[in-house]
């Protein structure tokens, strides 16, 4: 049986590439292949390009309250069809179908915020700056913007880039994860439904031949892309090399330290949640427990008795009642790759003691599977300590006393998240103070901030100086003009006498 092949969405048609090459899109629950990607090129970008190019004046000349309502409508069609996007979601990438939910609301939550942009794009006035001189400012939207994005989540972090960028008035190019191109579809066939006019959203599938021609595209003028540290680091250095405006941010490696005075049930819910949801597959995970103290007594063993209890199966299946708690990883590669650092981490002396590593799913021998897993003596020069793994992995590090379990986070190459469970206001603000990462959660595991607050990566985790989301993101995708006028004639106030 032959499967279908995802079409790009160039200047308002739905086009299935002639090219012969693809890459396979699979359901991770059962190793099937699902769907065939294109491998776009020069030729599609350039005609994506182009189209998004020739759509440029009309739109960002559209008053922004009419750009707000397509967004309005955008969000409606969007809340109609939850269920078919979450379960796409789900079957082409492995949540659970509430992950799938949380994955689809996060990108809607974006939507609501692009609809609030006339007033997001309100500028500041002076009257008499000087004797008769006014000022004022405008924002005005950039031009051809381009999003490149990635597996883990393929719903939220597209929106988290295009209802803003083209609420703001500039025309979009949407380069998703050649793993997840589906739920990329239905984005753009809802936007297409929502009304937006044809070259203003496009959507070019591929991977690095695709991404080149992006970067290096003379009209387009900013990019923002979501993905590994490797590539976010090509990405800044390739498109800021060429002239153009970059956010990219990169892979992460969080840390959850645990104080002596936590509340321990809390915190293994928190924990296990952060550790192990969406499969360990998120940049925010808490993929580092550090333990003060007597904390690694008290917490493990409820925390190996919660992962042990994690189920582990299908997400593809219709019936919500039928869910796991956690499904699969993306790939057969992926699953290798993690099971090969676990077994780095025990080869250089740590030890397994939540052990998922040989699941088998029964009415799925074929899925990509792993159960929970924690590894306990955890040291820091081990390569399972460095390097991000992305997968259902949970390591112990055990740590004398804050300033250690803060100077071990703070050694990190990464700087995304950080967190601290603990009683005492005193370690909280400490912690607060001296970690070094962008989002901090004190009692919360997954600090992944909302739609109005910029998600503010550090280090290796983020390069560019805007980030995505919030304000921030406003100012990345518009650029401010300054106005000062003067009107010449007459003193102040003799205007209606001559
Ligand atoms: P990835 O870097 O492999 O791919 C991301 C995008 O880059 C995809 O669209 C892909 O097609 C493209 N790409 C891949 N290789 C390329 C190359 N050589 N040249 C040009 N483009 C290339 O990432 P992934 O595996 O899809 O996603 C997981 C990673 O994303 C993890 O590292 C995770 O931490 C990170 N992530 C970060 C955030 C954040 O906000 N910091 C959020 C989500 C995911």
């Amino acid at each position: 049986m032959t499967t279908p092949l995802v079409p790009h969405y160039i200047a308002g048609e739905w086009l299935r590439s002639p090219q012969l090459a693809t890459t396979p899109v699979f359901n991770p629950s059962t190793g099937d292949v699902i769907a065939q990607c294109p491998v776009g090129g020069a030729a599609e970008v350039n005609a994506a390009v182009a189209a998004a190019h020739a759509a440029f004046p009309a739109w960002s000349e559209t008053p922004a309250v009419e750009r707000a309502r397509v967004f309005f409508r955008y969000r409606q069609l969007i809340e109609q069809n939850y269920d078919t996007l979450c379960a796409t979601v789900s079957r082409e990438h492995g949540k659970t179908f509430s992950e799938a939910r949380g994955d689809v609301h996060r990108g809607i939550e974006n939507i609501e915020y692009a609809c609030g942009v006339p007033t997001l794009l309100f500028g500041d006035t002076l009257a008499n700056l000087a004797r008769n001189v006014d000022c004022e400012t405008l924002h005005q939207p950039l031009g051809v913007c381009v999003g490149i994005t990635p597996f883990n989540f393929p719903a939220m972090v597209p929106l988290w880039m295009f209802p803003l960028a083209l609420a703001c008035g500039n025309t979009f190019i949407l380069k998703p994860s050649e793993k997840v191109p589906l739920t990329a579809v239905l984005l753009a066939e809802l936007l297409e439904k929502a009304g937006l006019p044809k070259g203003v959203f496009n959507l070019v599938h591929g991977g690095r031949a695709a991404v080149d021609s992006l970067l290096t595209h003379p009209q387009v003028r900013a990019i923002s892309f979501v993905g590994s540290t490797p590539i976010a680091k090509y990405i800044y250095e390739t498109g800021t090399r060429h002239g153009k405006r970059v956010q990219a941010n990169g892979g992460a490696k969080n840390y959850i330290v645990i104080m002596p005075d936590a509340d321990i049930g809390k915190t293994v819910e928190a924990l296990s949640t952060a550790a192990f949801g969406c499969a360990g597959e998120r940049c925010m995970a808490g993929s580092t427990a550090v333990t003060v103290g007597a904390a690694a007594e008290r917490l493990l063993p409820d925390l190996v008795t919660a992962a042990r209890a994690i189920k582990i199966g299908r997400t593809d299946q219709p019936s919500p009642a039928a869910q796991p708690d956690m499904g699969p990883v993306i790939t057969a590669a992926h699953r290798d790759r993690v099971l090969s650092l676990v077994a780095s981490g025990e080869a250089e002396g740590a030890t397994v003691i939540a052990d998922g590593r040989d699941l088998q799913v029964a009415d799925a021998p074929r899925g990509f599977y792993l159960g929970a897993t924690i590894v306990d003596g955890v040291q820091a020069n081990m390569t399972l300590a460095r390097e991000e793994v992305f997968g259902p992995v949970l390591n112990v590090m055990r740590m004398d006393d804050l300033d250690a379990a803060i100077a071990q986070a703070n050694a990190s190459a990464f700087g995304n998240g950080a967190a601290i469970f603990t009683a005492s206001g005193r370690a909280a603000r400490e912690f607060k103070h001296r970690v070094k990462a962008g989002m901090v959660g004190i009692n919360v595991g997954v600090p992944a901030t909302m739609a109005m607050f910029p998600f503010t990566g550090w280090d290796d985790s983020f390069y560019g100086d805007l980030h995505i989301q919030g304000q921030e993101a406003v100012q990345f995708y518009t650029q401010q003009k300054v106005i000062t006028t003067r009107w010449f004639g007459g003193e102040v106030g003799d205007v209606w006498k001559k």
